[in-house]
């Protein structure tokens, strides 16, 4: 018998802490894990899965007035929205999948102990709820306690609800203002426009989405500003107060805006404070994020880290493929590393994107000479709906090889059609492979294997 209570225990039953704590209960080992909020993580309690569910609500309004427009008789100016039957449905929904968790758990075999994670010593850590406290012991622990919204200093910054709250506001306001231009503001600002709330996005920058390609950001903040979103560019805000209707922002040194709610989506930052990562001796970098290696070996032998406490690729499916790797790799004889080149990605905006590989803009400065195909298009559906609505299509193809290195849409349905592009780019697919595929007809995706002309 082993001198430990478990073989490995893990700190944090999110996606990537489920995944690997699972498997390796799947091949022998005996896992023990506990979490301090609800079974399964940021993804399926505070981020995807209710982000999503809200996404579908907030938008059937259009399809009800498209309805209108291909015959059906309904009246689209009197479909209101029952917000708090969303947020009801969403509850139950996730309730459902919060027992899904736990009987996956307890099938398998891992013992889920209620209460938070602190290290110890290097095998030693106690877990603690308001009603319990004991020690746990194993041979290998691994952390994978996500990561939480983090918000500048400023005053009146204690007035502002985040992505947590936003997902369960018991009514809608008439006005928002959302702060940020990453993922999560864009996605929320669809889903609180869509809802029918007069949105503001506030950006310190001069554009949405930093980091996605540039003519991605500028397609999607033009459909957002068609919808009726205001985006408010280079906007630094100095403080926040309460009134007696809602709240006084002073921005850019002076300037005050007025409004009923407001939501920072500011980054988020990893979940590392309280843990006892220091006293074993965890390396934590900058950001606040624990250091690991290509296996998610820390700077203690026997302890790991994956998902977004290591601020690596903060995306679901890279934390489950991360925790798979980990489980084949300790209790499965077959030492796996993670590739992370092509990823796609999607950003449930309203349109959505879907993007696979570098970006024009990395591109050009990863590779010698490329080739740029960009197509925008009316979606078919709307030639008789007449939504003034585009869609954007843009291949990256590196001369040298004719590789297809990047692929970026905006529009309905783009998150779906990413996924097959993905599997071919990681295939290795040429243009010439893209051009030698024959389109499905009439679609949206036959656009990227009937691109002919370089646009540059
Ligand atoms: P992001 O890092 O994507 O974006 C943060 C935004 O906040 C940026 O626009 C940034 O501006 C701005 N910002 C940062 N600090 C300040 C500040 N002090 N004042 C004003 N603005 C500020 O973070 P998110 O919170 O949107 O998302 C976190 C992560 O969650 C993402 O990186 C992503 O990995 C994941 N996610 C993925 C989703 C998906 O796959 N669909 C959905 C939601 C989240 P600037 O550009 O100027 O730096």
């Amino acid at each position: 018998m082993s001198q430990y209570d478990y073989d490995l225990f893990v700190v944090g039953a999110g996606s990537g802490g489920v995944r690997a704590g699972r498997m390796s209960a799947g091949f022998g080992a005996r896992v023990g894990m506990c979490e301090d909020m609800r079974v399964g993580g940021t993804c399926v309690m505070r981020g995807c899965v209710p982000k999503k569910l809200l996404v579908y609500g907030a938008h059937f309004h259009e399809e009800i007035e498209d309805a209108r427009a291909y015959g059906w008789n309904v009246d689209a100016k009197s479909a209101t929205l029952d917000w708090p039957h969303l947020i009801a449905k969403k509850d139950a929904e996730l309730q459902r999948l919060e027992g899904v968790y736990h009987s996956i758990l307890g099938n398998a075999g891992v013992e889920l102990l209620n209460g938070r994670g602190k290290l110890i010593d290097a095998h030693t850590i106690e877990v603690a709820s308001d009603t319990d406290r004991k020690t746990v012991t194993a041979e290998k622990i691994l952390i994978t306690t996500g990561g939480w919204p983090s918000m500048p200093d400023i005053p009146g910054i204690e007035h502002v609800i985040t992505s947590n709250e936003a997902l369960d506001l018991k009514d809608l306001p008439g006005r928002m203002v959302i702060v940020g231009g990453g993922y999560i503001a864009v996605e929320f600002a669809g889903v609180f426009n869509g809802a029918g709330v007069e949105v503001t996005e506030i950006i310190r920058a001069p554009n949405i989405l930093r980091g996605f390609d540039e003519d991605v950001r500028n397609h999607l903040r033009a459909e957002m500003e068609k919808k009726g979103i205001t985006i408010r560019s280079e906007t630094v805000i100095d403080s926040i107060e309460r009134t007696a209707g809602g709240y006084t922002l002073t921005v850019n040194g002076g300037e005050v805006l007025e409004t009923d709610l407001v939501m920072y989506a500011t980054g988020r930052t990893p979940k590392t404070d309280n843990l006892g990562l220091e006293d074993v001796g965890i390396e934590i970098d900058r950001a606040r994020a624990i250091v690991v290696d290509d296996h998610y070996q820390t700077s203690v032998e026997n302890i790991y880290a994956l998902g977004d406490v290591t601020n690596r690729v903060n995306l679901t499916p890279v934390a489950l493929a991360e925790g798979m790797a980990l489980a084949n790799s300790l209790y499965n004889n077959t030492p796996t590393t993670m590739d992370y080149d092509f990823i796609p990605s999607a950003v449930f905006s309203h349109p959505p994107i879907g993007s696979v590989g570098l970006t024009e803009e990395q591109a050009q400065k990863e590779m010698g000479p490329i080739d740029v195909y960009v197509s925008t298009f009316k979606p078919m559906k709307h030639t008789l709906s007449g939504r003034d609505e585009k869609g954007l299509m843009k291949l990256i193809v590196e001369q040298k090889t004719d590789r297809v290195v990047g692929l970026h849409m905006v529009g309905p349905d783009t998150p779906e059609i990413a996924q097959g592009f993905a599997v071919a780019m990681k295939a290795g697919a040429t243009k010439a492979h893209f051009d030698a595929t024959v389109g499905i007809h009439p679609t949206a995706a036959e656009e990227l294997v009937t691109m002919r002309e370089k646009t540059r």
